[in-house]
């Protein structure tokens, strides 16, 4: 019982170890549409699709086209800044009692090889896991918490300090939130796939230069109390994303931040890489 979902060439697929792309309205016989968020609301159809996969013929390969992003039209993208130790440090704060959540808006939300279009001169990284929401819920206690999950994706939370930090107090949104701001990909994973869901490594290099090398076994608050703490005061519906934080190595610590011709290379284990050039 498992899935990796891609956005290709803007229709849904269903995606093979070996990375065959099998299309959901054909393999389903039209049963499912070619609508990505549709499909993030059906997971038990796409469990037993993925089953059957065995006895199809692929329409396609993921390398054949080009990818969008898995999650293409959230219903509500929740964020949480400072939710691991070692980015707490390098940013010289202090650890938050409570989650610190904010949002970004849907128009940031772009594909695992989209360029990052920069705007401002302190524009930055954040690798991070990013968890999808697949049921409706509220007040969802933590222990069952996962089962609420349609998978996990990778995401990068491009932020403009400057504008992150020109208000007082700090307002996280309009910084995070500039168009193309907010890549996810290559795929959604359900959550079986991972070795350890509560364990995953997040890597992020800009070029060749390994900048962030962490792990979700490090979250202050991880993906099964976010989502009991944010189920508590809105209820999540299926294709809600939640990206879970950062770890240590952002721009703003060490002073490099992004510039044009960048390339942004995002590694979580069990989903996959993206690659985002800065122009
Ligand atoms: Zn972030």
């Amino acid at each position: 019982m498992s899935f990796r979902l891609a956005n290709l060439d803007s229709r849904a697929v269903l995606v093979d170890a070996t990375g065959y792309a099998y299309d959901l309205e054909t393999i389903s016989d039209g049963r499912l549409g070619p609508d990505l968020m549709a499909a993030i609301a059906d997971i038990d159809a796409l469990h037993d699709l993925d089953a059957t996969l065995g006895d199809r013929d692929p329409t396609g390969r993921l390398d054949d086209g080009v990818l969008g992003p898995p999650v293409p039209r959230p219903p509500k993208i929740f964020a949480i800044g400072l939710n691991y130790a070692s980015h707490v440090a390098e940013s010289q704060m202090e650890p938050p009692k409570v989650p610190l959540v904010f949002t970004k808006f849907i128009n940031c939300i772009t594909g695992p090889t989209a360029d990052v279009e920069l705007r401002g001169e302190a524009v930055d990284y954040e690798a991070e896991l990013v968890v999808v929401i697949g049921r409706d819920g509220r007040d969802i206690p933590a222990a069952e918490a996962w089962d609420y999950v349609a998978g996990v994706t990778a995401g990068q939370d491009i932020s403009d300090r400057a504008l992150q930090f020109a208000a007082s107090p700090p307002h996280f949104d309009l910084g995070k939130s500039r168009d193309s701001y907010g890549p996810i990909g290559p795929v959604m994973v359900s959550p079986d796939l991972l070795p350890d869901r509560d364990a995953v490594a997040i890597t992020c290099d800009v070029n060749d230069e390994r900048r962030q090398d962490g792990s979700s076994a490090d979250l202050i608050f991880d993906v099964s109390a976010l989502i009991e703490y944010i189920s508590a005061h809105a209820t999540l519906e299926p294709g809600d994303i939640i990206w879970t934080g950062t770890p240590d190595g952002v721009g703003a610590a060490s002073g490099k931040f992004l510039v044009t011709g960048d390339v942004i290379t995002t590694t979580i284990e069990g989903i996959g890489t993206m690659r985002n050039v800065c122009r």
